[in-house]
């Protein structure tokens, strides 16, 4: 058993990212480091979000579609909810495209010192944007239209980016650096051995 962790993953979209996530969480179960892991999507939140009939759903639904980020203030509360129903002192936290944006960033930063988080690991991949585009196309999802797809990108280097520097050369907080451009299973490896665990 290792002490409760804290990753947030960050990438650019079709970096796999969600897949590493996946891998990762699966690392620490399957290696006993922690009996308690809380994986977190804002992106699942809102597909599951706009399955229900409401005037919310259908506008978080088109913008969604359009590849634009949400309101700060509905990412926030659904993220901030997934903490109040399943955090526990001893969870580890994996966060999959939380924070995303300045304001996410501090308030991020804000919750992680109520539940006195102080060390935060921050997992970026690296990918650039072509190869990124090339395995966008092959996934196919709903929003991975022409359209959705520019804006997404837009929306990474306008606001992803910055939610990222924000952590830069701030105490309490570590950037591992990966090669997203390697095999799933070699961008896993160079994960775990990064982490070092831990
Ligand atoms: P993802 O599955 O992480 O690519 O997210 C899919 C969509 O959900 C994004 O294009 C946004 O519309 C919304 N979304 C997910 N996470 C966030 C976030 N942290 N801030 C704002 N919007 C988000």
């Amino acid at each position: 058993m290792i002490k409760p962790q804290t990753f947030i993953f960050y990438g650019i979209v079709g970096s796999g990212k969600g897949t590493q996530v996946e891998l990762l969480q699966k690392y620490l179960k399957d290696n006993n480091f922690s009996d308690d892991v809380l994986f977190t999507s804002t992106g699942s939140e809102f597909r599951e979000l706009i399955k229900v009939d409401s005037y919310t759903s259908s506008k978080v639904k088109n913008t969604m579609e359009k590849g634009f980020l949400q309101p700060n203030f509905l990412t926030t509360s659904l993220f901030a909810n997934i903490l109040i129903k399943n955090l526990k002192e001893n969870t580890t936290i994996i966060a999959d495209g939380y924070p995303r944006t300045v304001e996410q960033s501090e308030a991020f930063e804000d919750m992680m010192n109520f539940y006195d988080r102080n060390e935060v690991k921050i997992i970026y991949i690296e990918l650039d944007k072509e190869e990124a585009i090339k395995r966008m196309k092959l996934r196919g999802r709903a929003d991975d239209t022409d359209e959705g797809i520019a804006n997404r990108f837009d929306e990474y280097i306008k606001n992803v980016v910055p939610s990222m520097n924000y952590f830069m050369n701030k105490g309490g907080y570590t950037i591992y650096t990966i090669n997203g451009s390697q095999s799933i299973n070699d961008v896993h490896t160079e994960i775990i051995s990064k982490l070092n665990f831990i």
